[in-house]
Order: C-alpha cells, then sequence, then structure tokens
C-alpha cells in the first residue's frame, strides 16, 4: 500500500495527536478511553474532512478545475473544510445545501457552520429535504461549464474513493502511533454518515492486516443500509488502491441506534455525551455527529460490552463549530 501514488495535496496538520481520555474513562469505570483528534486537522476549525480533500482537491487541481461544487446538510462540515481549501487554493466553491432538518432557528440556518462558509466567500444554495442533491450538483456544473467554468464535483461528505484515502492514511497513522506506544487497540469507534471516513479506516486496517474492529456509530440511516454504504465505498477504494477484495463484509459493523429523531437532531444521550466530554475532558463534540458517536460509546460501556482493561480509540471527527447552531439544544441556566 503506497499513498504517495495518488495525487495529495498536504494542507492537513498531521499526525492528529492520539491522547488518553483518563477522567471520562474513571467516571465511566473502564475501559481505557483514548482519543485521535481529528477535530484538529487544522483547516478552518479541523474536522474529518480535511484528510479527505487533501486527495480529493488534488484530483481536482490536476484536472484542470477552476471552481468546486460540494453538497450537505445546512450545519455541514464537510461544505466549511471544502469552502476553507477552496480559498487557498484560489478556486471558486459553490456550496448546496440540503434542509434536511426543517429548523427554522435563526442560528441553525446562519450561524456555525453556516455562518463560516459565508465567510469564505462560498456562495449557498437552499435545497428542500429529500432533494435529489447529485442531480442538483450535476445541473449546476452544467451551468457553470455553459458560462466557460471548469467545475469539479466533490460528493457530498466527501465520500467516494479517493477522499477514502485520507482514512486509509489515517488508519496508517493510527496504527504507528499505537505501536510506537505499545498501545493495543481493541476497538476504534466513530460516528459514521455518508461512509467515507469508516470505509477509508476499514480498509486501511484490514490492507495492513491490524485486526482491529472498528465500529461506526450511525448518525442518519438505519444498520442495514449504513453497513451496506460503507461496505461497497471499501470495495471501491480497495480496487482503485489496487487491493481488491482486501475488506470482508464482516469488517464493516455499524450501530445504528442512537440516531434518535433523525439527522441533525440531537437526541437526549447525544446531549448528555456533549455535556460529559465538555466537562471532563475540556473537549467539544458536536449535536450532530461526534455527539451521537460519543453517545454511543458510553452507552455500550455502560451496558458492559468492553472489559475494564481494554483500550478502546474514540475517533473525534470534528464538528464542534456546528455547536453555535444550536445553542437552543442545550438548557443553560440564565445568569442575569
Ligand atoms: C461528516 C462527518 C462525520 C461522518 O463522516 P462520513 O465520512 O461522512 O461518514 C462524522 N463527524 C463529523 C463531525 C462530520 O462532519
Amino acid at each position: 500500500m503506497h499513498l504517495a501514488r495518488f495525487p495529495r495535496h498536504h494542507f492537513a496538520h498531521l499526525p492528529t495527536p492520539l491522547e488518553p481520555m483518563k477522567r471520562l474513562s474513571e467516571h465511566l469505570g473502564g475501559p481505557n478511553i483514548w482519543i485521535k483528534r481529528d477535530d484538529c486537522t487544522g483547516l478552518a476549525g479541523g474536522g474529518n474532512k480535511t484528510r479527505k480533500l487533501e486527495f480529493l482537491m488534488a484530483d481536482a487541481v490536476e484536472r484542470g478545475a477552476d471552481t468546486v461544487i460540494t453538497q450537505g446538510a445546512t450545519q455541514s462540515n464537510h461544505a466549511r473544510q471544502t469552502a476553507a481549501i477552496a480559498t487557498k487554493l484560489g478556486l471558486g466553491c459553490h456550496i448546496l445545501l440540503e434542509d434536511r432538518t426543517g429548523m427554522e432557528d435563526a442560528d441553525y440556518n446562519y450561524n456555525g457552520n453556516v455562518m463560516l462558509d459565508q465567510l469564505f466567500g462560498a456562495p449557498l444554495t437552499k435545497f428542500p429535504a429529500g432533494t435529489d442533491m447529485n442531480a442538483a450538483m450535476e445541473q449546476m456544473a452544467e451551468e457553470l461549464g455553459e458560462s466557460g467554468k471548469n467545475p469539479y464535483i466533490i460528493p457530498g461528505g466527501g465520500s467516494n474513493e479517493i477522499g477514502a484515502l485520507g482514512y486509509v492514511n489515517c488508519a496508517l497513522e493510527l496504527l504507528t502511533q499505537a505501536n510506537d506506544r505499545s498501545l493495543r487497540i481493541d476497538e476504534v469507534i466513530h460516528a459514521t454518515g455518508s461512509a467515507g471516513t469508516q470505509a477509508g479506516l476499514v480498509t486501511g486496517l484490514a490492507a495492513s492486516n491490524s485486526r482491529i474492529p472498528v465500529l461506526g456509530i450511525g448518525v442518519r440511516a438505519p444498520q442495514d443500509a449504513q453497513e451496506s454504504n460503507v461496505f461497497k465505498l471499501c470495495e471501491r477504494t480497495a480496487d482503485f488502491m489496487g487491493i481488491p477484495g482486501s475488506v470482508k463484509r464482516e469488517d464493516v459493523r455499524a450501530n445504528c441506534n442512537y440516531v434518535g429523531k433523525g439527522y441533525g437532531f440531537p437526541a437526549a444521550g447525544t446531549i448528555e455525551a456533549i455535556e460529559l466530554f465538555a466537562n471532563l475532558e475540556g473537549i467539544l463534540l458536536d449535536p450532530v455527529y461526534s455527539g451521537k458517536g460519543a453517545a454511543g460509546m458510553i452507552d455500550l460501556i455502560r451496558q458492559g460490552h468492553y472489559s475494564k482493561h481494554q483500550n478502546i480509540v474514540f475517533l473525534h471527527t470534528g464538528g464542534a463549530q456546528a455547536l453555535f447552531g444550536y445553542r437552543t439544544a442545550f438548557d443553560f441556566p440564565s445568569y442575569d
């Protein structure tokens, strides 16, 4: 496996730290919980999309693109990171936002990631929930093409076989860090959505024969659909890398019991997880992804899923910028 064969622009701050969370581990009575800080990838607040964009943006530049188009939900972290790196590379960036939640709160619609998209100068277009966003991106690409631009479409979440290479690389990085400190990892847990993060990690960990299991905590789709999306992308990624068949279907595991009311709606457990991480570790999670991932991990620990002496790694995929779009999800006292 030699990732240097693929075009890549280096702008992420790597390696991201791998740190113990002693107080959270004590509070929950074990296992030893470690955190891989992909919220610290360095691009405009960081997050998991930055690793994918290193490969996607290099591909766009190599194809002579002058503009990128991408899509996501209103508080998309992927949109923010794409808009940021587009400015640095001197590319235009059009963002299509799908109003998946229908929330009318002004903070949700204009603060957090949306405010940052606008700060980076990316034109935003809003679409109703259920729009075929891929078709909408194709149509915009056609229009931009007719006006003389050379647009490049980045799929939602940066999740295709090119973007997934960023998480193949993360798997190698994590293995090196664990080997260097003799940390035996029993499981990696993270929030899974558009599938690129999990597909890249699973492919990298399988291709290196690490035998480290990965558990994705779903934020949207039911388990069957989520696992099959991730597995399909594992297969495409492995083919793309020239190592077909390296991932088995049983390597892909998702638990989708923590979605709550739906994508973008924090459940009670999500809020509890955000508050626990904040109050015990000083770490910011988000209400859409990492808060749900952490809620799943915490609940599995409470159910006795792990023994005291095991080591698990929570991959923090970022997203705290969305907190500012969700002020009303928290019940803080007034102070005047
Ligand atoms: C996009 C995102 C995820 C999910 O990653 P996928 O590769 O889309 O599965 C998790 N956490 C955060 C904060 C994200 O922005």
